[in-house]
Parts: C-alpha cells; structure tokens; sequence
C-alpha cells in the first residue's frame, strides 16, 4: 500500500487526514511544519506528499521547492491542501513550484480520496512534474512567491481574525454551555446525591437489574433484608440468599416476568447466615428509556412481622381449634335462647359416655339443669350483667347421670351490639366436691380435734403473736381466748427460762421444734409444759406455727410417785426375796416336824404316850404349816383385791374372852404377865367382819408373844363414841422409831441380830393392816427399843341394831329331817375322807367322785343327790365340765365349787356353780354352804 506524507501544523488537520487515508489502507507518516516533513521526506520516500501551505520553520511552496528541486523527491506527486485560498494565483503558483493539485478545504473525504487516488496513479503513468518547467525565473518565482505568502498570511490573519472572533464567540457560548452544564451537573449530582442518601435511609430495600435481569444495584436496606453484601448480590448472586423453599418459585416467576417484560410481584424468604428467616414482598417494574427496556427497578419490604403475626395467629387458632378438641372442660355456644350451637367432644367424658357432640347440638340447654332454681339463676345472672363465673349447677346430661358442673359463661353482641349469642364453659366438679367435701370432713375432724383436744393448741405468728388457741388453751392458762390473744407477744412463756433460745433456734432452722418449758398461768403461777411446735405456710403463704402445750404437772407428779413406787416396788421384791428365803425356813420347820414324827408313829414298839406327843407335835406343826400357808393366801387375796367381807353381829367380851383364854397357856408357859381390860359395856355388839377381826387381834397377840421374853402383855378395848380401840401392848424388844412405818410393808422384818429367833413371814401385820382398813378402821403403833410396843386398832362402831343377837356361824350344826345325800367330786382322797369326816356325825350321806365324769355318771345313776361340791381340777374330765352337764341334766341340784385358786371363781361361777367353798375351808365354812342350799 503507498505511502503518503502529511504536512500540516494542525494537529486536527493531520489527525482528520491521517484518518480517512488510514481508513483506506494507506500508511501515513505525518510532520508539523515543512522542515520536519523535507527530513522525513528523505528518509521515507513516501509515494505522495500532502502539505499545507503556511506552517512555521518552513511553508509549504518552500516544502514544494526543496523537494522538486530534489532528483530523488521531485517525482514524487505533491498536493497542496489548504484552506487559505484566496487568490486563483495561489493555486496557479503552487503548481508552478510542481505541485500537482492545490485542494481547498474542506473537502469531502470521497472526493479527496480520489484526488489521492488519482495522484498516485498519474505518478505511476508518467513521473512528477519537474519544478521550473515553465523555466520562469528565480525572482520571479520569489516575487510571486512573496505575494502569495502576503497574501495568505494577510489572509490568515483575517481568518485568524475571524477564528479568533468565532472563537470568541464560541468560548462565550461554550462558557455559558459549561455552566449550564454544571448547572445540569451540579442538579444531576444533588439528584444523585439525594437519590443515593434516598436509597441509603428508606426502609426499603432497592435493586436495579439489567434487561436480562441480572443485578446491577442494591441499596443498603436490600443488604440488610437479604443478608449479603452488596458485592455478593450482583448478577444473580442474589439468588443464594433466597430461602431454600422459595428459590425454584422466585426464579421460574423472575424469568418469566423477564421474558414478557412486565411487572413482578413476590413474597418470599431471605434466609441468613445465622437462620434468621426475613419476609420480603418484592415489586420490580421495567425501566423504559425510548421505547426500550433498559433495566429493571425493583423494591422489597420486610414482612416478617406480618408473617409472624400471620403465622402466630395461624398457630393460635390452631392451638384453639386443639384446645377446643382436646380440653378436658367442655366449652360450648348457645343462642342467646338457649338453643346448643356447638360443644366441644369432651361433653363426651363429661356425661360419661353418654352424650356425644352431634346429640347436643340443637338442643335446649335449659332442659339439662337438675334443678330449676339453678337454671333461673343462670338465666338471670346472663340477663343481667352479661356474664356468669364459676357457678356452681348440676347438670343432668343423661337420664340417671347427673354431673356437677362449674359453669362460666358470655353474652357476645354483634356489630351493632346487640346480643348474638352465649360462649361458656363447663367443668366438671365432682372430684372437686368430693375433695371439698372431704376437706370439710377433715377439717371438721380436725376443729372437733382442736376443741375439744385436752392438749392446749395456740396458733402463733414468727413473731409470737397469738392468732388462736383451743378450750384446752384457755382452761390450762385460766384466760379466754381474746384475753390469751390480746396479751401480746411471748406472754405465756417465762422468758427467763435458758430453754426458750434454744427451742426458738431449732424451730427457725428445721421449722419445728420440742422440748419443755416454764409458762405462766393467769395468777402469774409458773407450771412445766412439753411444747412442740411446727412452722408452716397458710394457703396465702404466710409462715404460721401451731403449737401444743402439753401441761407436765401431773405427768410429773406421777413420775415422782412412780419412782417411789418403783422403789417400793424393789424394796417389795428384795423383801420377797428375802420372803421366800425365811418362808422355805419357815415351812420347813414344820414339815420337818411332821415328816419326822409320822415316820416315828410306824415303830410298833413306841408307848401309847410318846405315840399321842408325836401325834400332837404333828397337830401342831400342820396347824403352824397351814397358818403359813392361810397367810401367803390372804396376801395374795388382799393384793388380788378379792377379800370380801362377811359382816355380822359380833358380841366383843364373847371375842375378847375367846382371845384371853387362847392366848392364856403360851403367857403361862412363856412366864409372861398377861392380862385384860375391857371397857365397853356386856354383850356389847358391833356389825363387822368376826373372823377378820380375830385374826388382827391375833397376829397383833402373838407378835407380842414372839417379841417379848419376860414382862408383861396386856391386851383390851376401850370404846368412845364411835370407835371401838383395840390395844395390845408388850414390855418386849421394841421397834426402833425408824422403822415403825415399815412394818406393815409386805414381807418386812426388822433386822436385828436376834431375827432369826423369831419365827414369821412379815405378812402378818401388812395382813392386819389391810383387814383393819378393810373394815374401815386403822392400826397406830407405838414403841420404843428395848422397852415394848403398843398397837392399837381403832374400828368405827358399826350396828345393826334390830338383830338379836344370837350365836355364830361357827356352833351352826346340820340337823336335817331326812337323809341328805351330797356327792363329793374330789381327786385327792384325804381331802375327800376329811370332807367325809365333817359330816360324820350329821345325818348326811356322802358320794365320791374321783373326776367329773364319775360325778356325771353318778349323778344320773342316784336320782336323789341334794347337793354336790365339786373340785373343779381333776383328771379325765373337770369340774368345770362336770357342772355344766349336771347343771343342765338336773338344774334342781346346786353345784358348790371348791378351790385353792381365786382364779377359778370367775369361771365356776359362769359354768353353773351356784356358790365356791375356799380351800382350805373350816367346818363352820362347810357347814354355812350346805345349810344355806339345803335350807335348813
Ligand atoms: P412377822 O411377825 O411374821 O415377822 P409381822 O408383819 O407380824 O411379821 O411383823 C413384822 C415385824 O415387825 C416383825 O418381824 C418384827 O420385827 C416387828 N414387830 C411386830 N410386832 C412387834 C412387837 N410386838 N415387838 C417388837 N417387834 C415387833
């Protein structure tokens, strides 16, 4: 491709040129002023030369001159372009100095290509013209030369000239473009600024997108909603922000709206990072620019808020629907006639099965009350103010299924408020009730507890304030109750008392708290009181302790008494011990005596004399053994509490008498002085119980005897006016003031080193004593150590004053007019011959038993038995049993127990005994029985 040569001082001029030759493929090497395009003339050798006409250093004709005077340049064609014409001379000039065209600007780029075009072609035809053809002279040439640049310049600077007045002008009008400019600059900026600061604040979030829908802007809001950054939310990496269950929606909508070019409305979810979830609704319209979419502009609006309440409110009615379903209470709605609008299925539990939803439905409420006062109740209630509580009614769901119900009920009003319908509730009670009643039950249990406890109950406050007491309280603290609970704090506690602290620390660490305390009573008298004491919280939740005092008083009387009856007790049985030490001497002696003496009477060679002392020393012993024995009994019966008394007319000189002359030979063997005084009148008679009273004056009798060695023992009776008093006194060993008390305890004798030669039990004066008391009297002792006793026994002087007085029991002797046949059931054969013996010499006929069976058989076999006495142990079958069949078999014959054992009585009695004989019994004893059933 050629290459071509511009020349030109405007750069606009070259950069123009350069372009359109450019554009057409030539290469194009360009020089601001003629000096530089000769230079690059000559080392380029372009195929054309271009050149204006005035350019500084160097002109263009000159640039012209220098190259066609050249050999090596001339050929090359040179074109004048220039816009400087003024004269056709120029032109003529130019061509003169060999340029081959002078082109006046402007020229249409076609039109000057095929000047070019045509240039280079010719240059190829025929070489370039030769400068001076016309062989003009030199000064003409710069003559010319000289007027052409005057001119031009003359005529530059006219076009300057007017440039500078174009320019002017135009500097003017392009200063005052520049400001409008900036004017339009300066409001497009304040726009964008308040657009930006716009998109920046406003709550909502903004996006600009390009045709195809992907993302050119985000403003902060958008970010905040989506939950990423501006950068991230470009093109379509929004996307990933989008909620996993909405992304394949807001996607295929997005698309679609893009396709048709229309608006877009979405609600969707943004999920974050964190899980947060954001609600947005978005809207997104074209931007149109022409008739063209350029972009889209779009908002989202956070909804979550709405959504939230939308989904709660979802959530609650769904809750309620549950609620409605599954409560246990039944709810239901009624026209505000009563008429059932819906219930909800647990009406289902609460008529026990018996009604469902659906049979309700419809149906008159009012025809479910029990009890039509309720029922009016309720519609009054409703009428009147609008709603009902808790209210308490029985229903009757089902026949024979009455179910007591709370009811708690609404009147709702419509629109225009009137009322539209009743919504209410229904509970179920019974287990309520059931609870209520049984709190009343306890609670009734507790307050009949409570009041009528013999334990002092106080309800109290931390502080010790008293809120309550019980009967008990008041009695114990001799107050009532308003005047304990008006005394003010603690005031029934001796605060003195060290334990108070203590119990106080013990009930604030554990709540409760026991022990014993000092309190005081209305006369500011002080008593001891266990108290126990627990804290606990009322229904309101307010600390209460109720406490209960517990007077120690008697409690400690008694435990005083206890311990001197413990020690009694353990004296008692340390002088039991004793007892039955001196008791088994005691038998002995006289069992020893007559197991001696008996073997003795077997000698056949002993003398009719010796034989009767031995007889009567074994008389003597046995009576001496049996006395022991009476006496071991008596105590035992005293103690059981089972001696009774058989009272009766006792004449005393006849008793007295009876003593003296008992007593007599021992004075007389001992050496002992013995006398008696009698005082009350002769034949003087008292009611009272003769055996028992012989026996104290006996016991008292032969202690004296036992006691005393030598001297004298007097006894006798002195009478006041209502007392009978008894003494015997002795001049013998005496008791020491110490023990004066004591020996009337059971089993207790004096020690002394003498002891021993002194036979007895100790019975004999606890016996006298309680026989004494027995009959209403008592025994006194005094005495002195080493000189004698005197005891007394004072009796109230009882009688019966229209008794004759007549003989004892004791001379009672059995005459019957007939023979009397008497069965005796008895295992033990000497008990049956001493039986048989005491009735030797009366007109009585005895049968024997050896076991109740025997007596049974005998009882059928011998029709006309009068009476029987019966033992109540024996072998095969026992009394007992025996009197039970004989008893039934023959009612008319009376059964007498006889028994050693106080225990049976009881027992014999129940089985059909008519009476019980004690073992050992005297004749007298015997006789009484018989002549008292036989009815002498
Ligand atoms: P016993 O005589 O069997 O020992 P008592 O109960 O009759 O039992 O008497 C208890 C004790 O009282 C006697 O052991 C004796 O020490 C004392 N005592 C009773 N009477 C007299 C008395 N007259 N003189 C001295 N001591 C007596």
């Amino acid at each position: 491709m050629a290459r071509v040569l511009i020349a030109d001082d405007k750069s606009e001029n070259l950069y123009l040129l350069k372009a359109i030759l450019e554009a057409e493929g030539y290469e194009v090497i360009s020089a601001r002023n003629g000096a530089e395009a000769l230079g690059l003339i000559r080392t380029n050798l372009p195929d054309l030369i271009i050149s204006d006409v005035l350019m500084p250093v160097m002109d263009g004709f000159t640039l012209c001159r220098e190259c066609k005077k050249d050999t090596v340049l001339k050929a090359i064609p040179f074109l004048f372009y220039t816009a400087t014409y003024t004269d056709p001379k120029d032109e003529e000039f130019a061509l003169k100095l060999g340029a081959e065209k002078y082109i006046i600007k402007p020229q249409e780029p076609d039109d000057f290509l095929k000047i070019i075009t045509e240039s280079l072609r010719k240059k190829k035809a025929k070489p370039g013209k030769k400068p001076g053809d016309n062989k003009q002279d030199e000064a003409v040439v710069l003559k010319e030369y000289n007027e052409v640049l005057i001119r031009k310049i003359e005529e530059k600077m006219l076009q300057s000239e007017r440039s500078e007045k174009e320019l002017r002008q135009y500097s003017e009008k392009l200063e005052k473009e520049i400001i409008e400019h900036k004017k339009s600059e300066m409001s497009l900026f304040e726009s964008q600024q308040l657009f930006k600061t716009l998109t920046e604040v406003t709550p909502v979030g903004i996006f600009r997108t390009n045709p195809k829908g992907e993302t050119t802007y985000v403003n902060p809001k958008w970010c905040e909603l989506s939950g990423l950054k501006p950068e991230e939310a470009l093109g379509n990496g929004w996307i990933k922000a989008l909620h996993p269950f909405d992304k394949v929606n807001v996607i295929r909508n997005w698309e679609k709206d893009i396709r048709f070019e229309g608006e877009s409305n979405a609600e969707y979810r943004f999920l974050h990072e964190n899980g947060d979830t954001v609600w947005v609704i978005g809207r997104a319209v074209p931007e149109i620019i022409g008739d063209k979419v350029v972009g889209y502009i779009g908002t989202i609006t956070d909804i979550t808020g709405r959504k939230k309440s939308e989904e709660a409110l979802r959530g609650s009615e769904e809750k309620y629907r549950r609620i409605f379903e599954n409560v246990q209470d039944v709810y239901y709605e009624t026209t505000v006639d009563g008429i059932i609008l819906e219930v909800s299925p647990s009406i289902v539990t609460l008529s026990r099965g018996a009604v469902g939803r659906e049979d309700l439905i419809g149906k008159q409420m009012s025809d479910y009350y029990s009890y039509p006062d309720e029922r009016n109740s309720f519609i009054s209630m409703i009428s009147d103010k609008g709603y009902v509580m808790d209210f308490e009614v029985s229903l009757a769901v089902s026949e024979g299924i009455i179910v007591p119900c709370s009811i708690s009920s609404k009147l709702v009003y419509d629109k225009n408020g009137d009322p539209e319908k009743i919504v209410g509730s229904l509970r179920d009670i019974t287990l309520r009730k059931e609870a209520l009643n049984a709190l009343r039950e306890s609670e009734e249990m507790y307050r009949s507890i409570y009041d009528n406890s013999n334990i002092a109950i106080l309800l109290t406050i931390p502080d010790g304030t008293i809120l309550s007491v019980n009967d008990c309280a008041c009695r114990l603290f001799g107050r009532t109750e308003e005047e304990i609970c008006s005394l003010g704090r603690n005031s029934l506690v001796d605060l003195s008392d060290k334990r108070l602290d203590a119990l106080l620390e013990q009930r604030r660490k554990t709540g409760k708290a026991s022990g014993e305390l000092t309190f005081i009573k209305n006369d500011g008298s002080t008593f001891q009181a266990e108290v126990s004491s627990v804290s606990f919280r009322d229904r309101h939740g307010n600390l209460k302790t109720s406490m209960t005092v517990r007077d120690l008083t008697e409690q400690h009387k008694a435990e005083a008494d206890l311990i001197r009856e413990k020690n009694k007790a353990e004296e008692s049985d340390r002088l039991k011990t004793a007892f039955l030490h001196n008791i088994s001497h005691e038998i002995r002696t006289p069992m020893n005596a007559i197991v001696g003496f008996s073997a003795l009477l077997e000698d056949p060679s002993i003398d009719e004399a010796t034989r009767a002392s031995f007889i009567e020393t074994i008389i003597n012993s046995s009576n001496h053994l049996l006395s022991i024995i009476t006496e071991i009994i008596e105590i035992s019966n005293i103690e059981a509490g089972i001696i009774k008394l058989k009272k009766q007319n006792v004449e005393v000189d006849l008793l007295m008498h009876n003593l003296y002359d008992q007593f007599k030979p021992l004075a007389s063997r001992n050496n002992i002085e013995f006398d008696m005084t009698f005082c009350p009148e002769r034949d003087f008679i008292v009611f009272t119980d003769n055996t028992k009273l012989i026996q104290i004056l006996s016991n008292l009798l032969s202690n004296a005897f036992k006691f005393t060695q030598n001297g004298k023992i007097r006894m006798g009776c002195r009478k006041t006016e209502n007392e009978l008093q008894f003494f015997v006194t002795d001049t013998g060993i005496g008791i020491a003031h110490d023990q004066l008390e004591r020996i009337f305890d059971r089993f207790y004798q004096v020690e002394h080193l003498e002891t021993r030669h002194f036979e007895g039990t100790g019975l004999g004066l606890s016996i006298s004593k309680a026989y004494a008391e027995l009959l209403g009297g008592r025994i006194k002792v005094i005495s002195e150590i080493g000189k004698g006793s005197e005891f007394h026994l004072i009796l109230p002087i009882e009688r019966l004053p229209d008794i004759i007085p007549g003989r004892t029991q004791t001379d009672t002797e059995l005459n019957f007019s007939r023979t009397v046949k008497i069965l005796i059931a008895e295992d033990n054969i000497n008990n049956f011959n001493l039986i048989k013996l005491l009735f030797k010499k009366t007109s009585i006929e005895t049968l024997h038993a050896k076991n109740g069976e025997e007596a049974v058989n005998i009882c059928k076999s011998e029709k006309n038995i009068d009476l029987v006495l019966m033992d109540l142990k024996m072998p095969e079958m026992d009394g007992y049993e025996a009197t039970e069949i004989i008893t039934k078999l023959y009612p008319q014959i009376p059964v007498i127990a006889q028994t050693a054992f106080i225990t049976d009585r009881e027992k014999a009695l129940n089985c059909g005994c008519k009476d019980i004989l004690n073992k050992p019994f005297s004749k007298a004893e015997l006789f009484g029985m018989v002549a008292k059933y036989l009815k002498i």
